[in-house]
């Protein structure tokens, strides 16, 4: 090992359910006692479901004038109440209870001020959602101390510098390498354990911001990238990545080794285990990246890194995504291919509605699209100037594999599984790791089962 790797540090990500009570976070302290030697920065989750509940705490003081959102809340402070009672002791433990308490009082203000004010909303949740990490973070460094390992813990929004998207803000790259080094490395120098929430960050005026659901993977990599770390690890519940969902799919098999391009599109397909922006700050760097089980630490593991394990001709994994729609339009007046392409692209690009892929003709335009409130204003406008046909309830089946010369018996497997789900395949393809195609979302879960049977098992 070089004298630079050596001094580099290692990144700890651990997700909900790893610090989902006391004996989770035993676990985690135990394997981050474990690494020290290799100068380890934790990031950590919220404890799991308290995300959850804050977001629909937030909704009820948005929505209703009778409830009281707190009644949701209050059973995730009772936990965060017991794991304390359980892991710190004397005035570490009396410290900590005092600012659960106070997160409760600021909490319990800021859904007044929703209730009253009934403004801009997204600026607001935020804040709200954020002490999730704000506490689990605080929680696991004073019971890192308590067990005897050195840890501090750091506000990542000291770290983390976001634009002004509330509630998927993206990361400004320079602003938060800096910061993460100025806030982390004397920590490190002095042989302490950062901990750090993940998933939250701050705009350059100190606006509470989040980077979307799941987002403390992605926190994990910014800060690993900042960081120039030597490893980034995921701690999860499960030991790797898998060749499916293993909650859909029974005979799933682990993949030791991904490349950075199939993981990725993995999580943009649907794979939860990585938060889709995961691998984008740590690909150039070439930063390995492994998912590990909390649970199970020597259960084996994946990694992530420039190498791919994925043979010729083989499918590595079948991920599929809910919750899109299919809009095709046809236009009133004849229009160039390119013309109709760029003008649908731009009414749904104005109305704030993502598209995910498109393909045109002289005939018409289709396009997928995440479902959700601002699509009915998209199409309100394409109808204007053509035809628009809306189906509603579709899912993406991607298949991550390798579909170099030997793609060709595979794609013909591939075609015949899906003959009987009515799938309709995506082309042009996103890229050469993935197969992307679109069926009915009520048979998803059969079809991504017989994909795996006659495309993964069978191999
Ligand atoms: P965390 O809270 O640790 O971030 P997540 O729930 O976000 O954990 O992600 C882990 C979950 O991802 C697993 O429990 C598993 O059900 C799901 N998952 C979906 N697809 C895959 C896959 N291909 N391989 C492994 N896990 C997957
Ligand atoms: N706590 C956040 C969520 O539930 C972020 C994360 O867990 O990655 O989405
Ligand atoms: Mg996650």
């Amino acid at each position: 090992m070089s004298n630079e790797n050596f001094r580099s540090p290692l990144v700890m990500k651990f997700g909900g359910t790893s610090v989902q009570d006391a004996a989770a976070f035993r676990q985690v302290a135990d394997i981050v006692g474990a690494s020290v030697g290799r100068r380890p920065v934790v990031v950590v989750s919220a404890m799991s479901g308290v995300t959850d509940a804050l977001l629909r705490a937030t909704a009820a003081a948005w929505r209703t004038l009778d409830s009281n959102p707190m009644e949701l809340l209050d059973p995730h402070f009772d936990r965060h109440v017991e794991a304390a009672e359980s892991l710190l002791t004397g005035s570490r433990q009396g410290e900590f209870l005092r600012s659960l308490s106070d997160a409760r009082e600021e909490i319990v203000h800021l859904l007044r001020t929703i209730r009253a004010y009934r403004g801009v909303l997204a600026p607001l949740q935020d804040e709200i959602v954020s002490f999730g990490e704000r506490l689990s973070s605080r929680l696991l460094a004073e019971f890192l101390v308590e067990r005897g390992t050195p840890g501090r813990p750091v506000d990542a929004r000291r770290c983390i510098v976001t634009d002004e998207a509330f509630t998927r803000a993206t990361p400004l790259l320079r602003e938060t390498f800096d910061r993460t080094r100025s806030e982390l490395e004397p920590v490190i120098a002095d042989g302490v354990v950062p901990v750090l929430g993940g998933f939250i960050g701050a705009t350059t005026d100190g606006a509470t911001t989040t980077l979307g659901r799941g987002g403390s993977d992605y926190s994990g990599t910014l800060v690993g990238a900042a960081l120039g770390a030597h490893e980034v690890q995921i701690w999860t519940d499960v030991s790797g990545i898998y060749s499916a969902d293993p909650r859909l799919v029974a005979n799933v098999r682990r993949i030791e080794r991904i490349s950075y391009a199939e993981a990725t599109d993995l999580a943009l397909y649907g794979a939860k285990v990585l938060h889709p922006k995961t691998i984008e700050p740590v690909e150039q760097l070439g930063i390995p990246v492994s998912i590990r089980n909390t649970f199970s630490p020597a259960n084996g593991h994946s990694i992530v890194s420039r190498d791919s394990a994925v043979a010729n001709g083989e499918i590595g994994a079948v991920t599929h995504r809910t919750g899109v729609s299919v809009v095709r339009f046809t236009p009133e007046t004849a229009l160039s291919t390119s013309r109709l392409m760029g003008e649908a692209a731009e009414v749904f690009e104005e109305n704030g509605v993502p598209i995910e892929h498109i393909a045109a003709s002289r005939a018409g335009v289709s396009v997928t699209v995440e479902e959700g409130d601002s699509l009915d204003f998209a199409l309100r406008r394409l109808e204007r100037s053509g035809q628009v046909e809306l189906t509603r309830h579709v899912a993406v089946i991607c298949l991550v594999g390798n579909f170099g010369d030997g793609g060709s018996e595979v794609c013909r497997t591939v075609t015949e599984t899906l003959a009987g789900f009515d799938a309709r395949s995506l082309h042009p393809h996103p890229s050469p790791n993935a197969r992307l195609f679109l069926v009915a979302e009520s048979v998803v879960g059969d079809a991504v089962r017989a994909l795996h049977r006659h495309c993964v098992e069978s191999r």
